[in-house]
């Protein structure tokens, strides 16, 4: 007998019922609608914060992260680890169960074993003793002589009788002549002749075999008359169902040929597959399988020398029923066992995860350039409560880093503006003149390179005057220095006013000043001069505190560039030199010895 067969059918469909009823539980069926989401969006902006005092800025406003709109993925740990506690809950569930049900089931077989041949073989002995018991009670019933008629003493015989149902007179032929009882239908012998003995089956006229026996009354050879009695098979089959080890089972009386002659019990089969006593063990249990209808367990054994036989069957189910709701038991206790673990599972790792996933998802948005926002801090003191106060943490001192950033670029703009100011002015004082505001000497300079460039390429006239304040020695030491700046800046106010803005006036040196004159030829500049001159020389000056007016004068020199800028100053310089070695106050031209 294969226990395992059964056991394996049973949890076969474990599997499936496991699987159906996951997906029939609401929390699980709304996983299986996210595991199968394609949006794997982590995480959606939310509200702002209330109280944003915390980062130093009031104007800030932060989202929360929420990890339920993480969605799951069927790559999830959570999903993992519900797996790994189902997996590992139904493995040890399953050797758990088969370990315990694995001795009851020997126990059982063991029993069935012992108690099913041996209940067959005294089932068999005490029929056989009963069969034997009738047929001599048939033998001495008949040996005394018959008185009357045939039929009345055959019922006379039956009434007699304690173990036949009915008798029949027949000839060897199995031709009746009288019958009383259920042999009131004269049996036909299935072999053509009826022969005396202890034991034979007889077919009556409905097709039922039954056990009976005969016994020769009178007559030789062809013409013998016998005696057949159909053994009572009410008696016999409560005879066989005393021994029957399990009131659920069917113990009867068959043929060699498989006709069941008696039995008890509403299992009893009308007819078996002839038990052959070569081919099972003498005491065996016997498996008999026709799938899906009959699969059952039973035992025979002969009856005496003939080919008859006591047999005992049950349903597998009725023999193992006690086996079978163990079993059912247990994997009843073992799914909800599982159940309840991977519940148990997926809520812990759920409420384990969910802070994780807020990290995932906040990491994500810092990865993206976003630092509004905060992780909700369940106040755990684990090492994920941990995790999150530090990264909250970190996202405040960021952002503090943040506005100190924004502060300091505001400060650096403000600085870069005033530090551009201070440069344009430096640049300013670097090319003017302190005490007369005029351009100075190193920004003539530049200027008159551009100007002879200019010239050069435009074949324009370009001319220079040289102006020298006349006597400005004795002026100084007459009036103090002080008062001769004060000269120095009336008169480049004055000379200032006297020129065109295409001009270009500079103090050249200490009392000398220079006017670079572009588009003009040698009379333009020196008609200029002579301006200047007279201009100056017709003003009044007041010096010092006495009010007193000051006349003063200037000489000038004046020259053409033709080409050369050394010999161009040498030329304004050697006129200046001539109009102060003239007598002052007069203008010369590097041609001319005019004196005014
Ligand atoms: P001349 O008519 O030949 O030019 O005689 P001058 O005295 O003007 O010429 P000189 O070269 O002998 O003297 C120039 C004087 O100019 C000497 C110096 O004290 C004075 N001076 C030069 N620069 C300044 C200045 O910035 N302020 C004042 N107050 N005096 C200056
Ligand atoms: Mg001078
Ligand atoms: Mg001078």
């Amino acid at each position: 007998m294969e226990f395992s067969s059964e056991l394996q059918g049973v949890i076969g469909i474990f599997p499936l019922q496991v699987d159906q009823r996951l997906l029939l539980a609401p929390k699980w069926l709304k996983n299986i609608y996210f595991l199968n989401s394609p949006d794997r969006k982590a995480v959606k902006p939310v509200r702002p914060m209330a109280d944003s005092s915390a980062t130093g800025n009031p104007e800030r406003s932060m989202s929360e992260i929420d990890p339920q709109s993480d969605h799951l993925t069927i790559n999830s740990l959570v999903t993992k680890i519900v797996l790994m506690a189902f997996v590992g809950s139904f493995a040890s569930a399953l050797l758990v169960s088969w370990t315990s049900l694995k001795p009851i089931q020997e126990t059982l077989a063991q029993s069935i074993e012992e108690r099913y041949p041996e209940a067959a073989r005294r089932a068999a002995e005490s029929a056989s003793a009963w069969l034997s018991a009738g047929h001599e009670e048939l033998l001495r019933l008949t040996s005394a002589p018959w008185d009357g008629a045939r039929e009345s003493a055959l019922a006379g015989l039956l009434h007699e009788s304690r173990y036949f149902e009915g008798l029949a007179l027949c000839d060897s032929r199995s031709a009746a002549f009288d019958r009383v009882g259920s042999a009131s239908i004269c049996p036909p012998a299935s072999d053509g002749s009826l022969t005396e003995g202890e034991w034979i089956p007889i077919r009556l006229s409905n097709g039922v075999v039954v056990p009976a026996t005969s016994v020769s009354v009178s007559g030789e050879g062809e013409s013998r008359v016998f005696v057949v009695a159909v053994f009572d098979r009410k008696q016999l089959a409560l005879l066989l169902a005393e021994h029957a080890p399990h009131p659920d089972g069917a113990m009867f009386l068959t043929t060699g040929a498989g006709n069941v002659l008696a039995g008890a019990g509403h299992e009893t089969p009308k007819q078996i597959e002839a038990p052959n006593a070569g081919d099972e063990e003498d005491g065996s249990v016997r498996e008999s399988t026709d799938f899906p209808l009959r699969h059952t367990l039973g035992a025979t054994h002969p009856l005496g020398e003939s080919d008859w036989f006591v047999a005992f069957e049950v349903p597998f189910g009725v023999a193992y029923s006690s086996l079978l709701v163990s079993i059912r038991r247990v994997l009843l206790i073992d799914l909800l066992t599982i159940l309840v673990l991977s519940l148990v599972a997926y809520r812990i790792t759920s409420a384990v995860l969910k802070p994780i996933e807020s990290l995932s998802a906040g990491a994500h948005r810092v990865a993206e350039g976003q630092f509004d926002l905060e992780i909700p801090d369940s106040g755990n003191l684990d090492e994920i409560g941990l995790l999150i106060r530090a990264f909250n943490r970190m996202l405040q001192r960021v952002r503090a880093y943040q506005d100190e950033i924004k502060t300091s670029n505001a400060m650096l703009r403000t600085h870069n503006v005033k530090l551009q100011q201070a440069n344009e002015l430096l640049e300013q004082l670097s090319i003017t003149d302190g005490l007369t505001k005029l351009h100075n000497h190193r920004f003539f300079q530049d200027q008159l390179t551009r100007e002879i460039r200019r010239a050069g390429r435009a074949s324009t006239p370009l001319s220079l005057l040289l102006i020298d304040i006349d006597d400005f020695k004795s002026l100084n030491d007459r009036f103090g220095h002080a008062a001769g700046d004060e000269l120095l800046h009336g008169l480049a106010l004055l000379m200032n006013a006297s020129v065109r803005s295409s001009d270009l006036l500079a103090r050249y040196g200490g009392e000398e000043f220079a006017v670079l004159v572009p588009g003009t030829d040698q009379g333009g500049a020196y008609q200029l001069a002579e301006k200047l001159r007279t201009v100056i020389a017709e003003s009044s000056f007041i010096l010092d505190d006495s009010r007193r007016l000051t006349r003063v004068t200037v000489s000038v020199g004046v020259a053409r560039f033709k080409g050369n800028r050394k010999k161009f100053f040498d030329e304004a310089d050697r006129a200046l030199y001539r109009a102060k070695a003239a007598g002052k106050n007069c203008v010369m031209t590097e041609e001319s010895n005019d004196i005014e």
